[in-house]
């Protein structure tokens, strides 16, 4: 058969940069007609007029492409980008990000199984663990994500899978994924990272141990919120499972979802770096600021795990979210004020994008759910776009001067 992509050769020292890997990985021998950029293959089917040759490829004895839910060219060379940045052995790639954690989950995992995993995990994410992966048997284990040794203790009671976010969403936690990847491997389990928050320009959860890396492509990857698209790389045999189930249930990436993010790939260095340089900036100047009572940012000497963050993370990402005074109603005042921002559910883009978890990472959860993951009720997350640094605060500052302060309104 037809396979995911795989390059056992990986990444070697003296490899060329992340970003000309950004630029270059995974369009060799991609190319059509001497066109210098991808072609979208908006084919369903690839034809041959010889039936053994057609045979070998469906056999996987040559290189070749059947039917576009299995693999397709334009698909192939998303994926292959993705493989080489997180210096992973295989990839795979599917129609979303939740379609990436919920095949993932769903071919490794059996009745019976038992998954470790942290509270403060994507909205989504956090639904198949309480509503979906119960109803088939398997047992969740949701740890307090600052408490290393209570996800270890998990870890030891024993387990298949642990699942890991870092930084988390919206509240930006950052967990040790060496120690906890090393306790997983102690006790057999299969370690999973979502690394959509971090990408591989700030972090590479491979090389900390991760077997699993996931990413949902729709944020920075792609960068431009044109497009949705996930992808899982990581060890050859799980991804082939996870590519055979794939195959099955049907969640594949569109062709030209896949030359989009392939598209946007190609500048995720220099966004990431613009991107990291103005989240720091503006996280300080929140903190500083009288309307704003926290602010979390793992960039933050004051973030509980910032030795963490600095030394498993090139750059602290373009994420950060802090809580104003005044509640719900401030949040309501401060958001459209902004000029500079949309207020809406994505992250990750060129633009600023700017929204309550509730309407955002959290739109899938009840508010119950969402206070029992200590996420405040003020929340803002604050996705720092590419735009002007200086321009950006100063629209935050406007916005925030312009909030009615609680001890001003009646019945606060
Ligand atoms: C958005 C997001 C997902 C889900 O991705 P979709 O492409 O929207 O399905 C998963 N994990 C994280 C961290 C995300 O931000």
């Amino acid at each position: 058969m037809h396979r995911p992509s795989k390059n056992k050769s990986q990444n070697k020292k003296g490899d060329a940069g992340l970003g000309t890997r950004g630029v270059w990985a995974g369009e060799k021998g991609k190319r059509w007609e001497r066109a210098t950029q991808i072609p979208v293959a908006l084919s369903v089917s690839f034809g041959y007029d010889d039936v053994d040759e057609w045979l070998k490829v469906a056999q996987g004895e040559t290189q070749g492409h059947i039917y576009s839910r299995n693999t397709n060219p334009t698909v192939a060379a998303f994926e292959e980008k993705v493989r080489d940045l997180e210096m992973a052995e295989a990839v795979t790639s599917f129609s979303s990000g939740m379609g990436a954690i919920s095949n993932t989950l769903f071919a490794l995992l059996s009745p019976g199984d038992r998954i470790v995993s942290i509270k403060d995990t994507y909205g989504g994410t956090n639904k198949l663990f309480i509503e979906f992966l119960p109803r088939f048997g398997i047992k969740v284990a949701l740890c307090d994500t600052n408490d290393h040794k209570a996800i270890e203790a998990a870890i030891g009671r024993g387990c298949k899978v642990v699942y890991l976010e870092s930084p988390t969403n919206p509240t930006v936690k950052v967990v040790d994924l060496g120690r906890l990847a090393a306790a997983a491997h102690r006790h057999g389990a299969v370690v999973i990272v979502d690394n959509t928050l971090a990408t591989p320009i700030n972090q590479q959860p491979v090389k900390l141990g991760a077997d699993l890396v996931i990413h949902s492509a729709t944020k920075f990857l792609g960068g431009h919120a044109d497009a949705l698209g996930g992808v899982v790389c990581g060890a050859a045999d799980l991804v082939a499972r996870i590519y055979h189930f794939r195959e099955i249930t049907g969640a594949c990436l569109d062709p030209m979802a896949a030359y989009l993010l392939l598209r946007g790939m190609k500048t995720l260095h220099l966004r990431i770096a613009r991107q990291n340089e103005s989240a720091l900036k503006i996280a300080r100047f929140l903190e500083s600021h009288r309307h704003v009572t926290r602010v979390f940012y793992p960039g933050l000497e004051s973030h509980e795990h910032h030795e963490i963050a600095r030394k498993q993370m090139r750059g602290f990402g373009g994420v950060l979210s802090f809580a104003l005074k005044g509640g719900f109603d401030a949040v309501k005042s401060f958001l459209p004020r902004l000029r500079y921002a949309h207020l809406a559910a994505n992250l990750g883009a060129v633009e600023t994008v700017a929204g309550p978890p509730a309407t955002t990472s959290h739109v899938e959860s009840t508010q119950e759910e969402r206070a029992a993951a200590g996420i405040p009720e003020a929340l803002i997350r604050y996705s720092v776009g590419i735009e002007d640094c200086e321009d950006l605060m100063a629209d935050l500052r406007n916005a925030l001067e312009k909030v009615v302060p609680a001890k001003r309104r009646p019945n606060s």
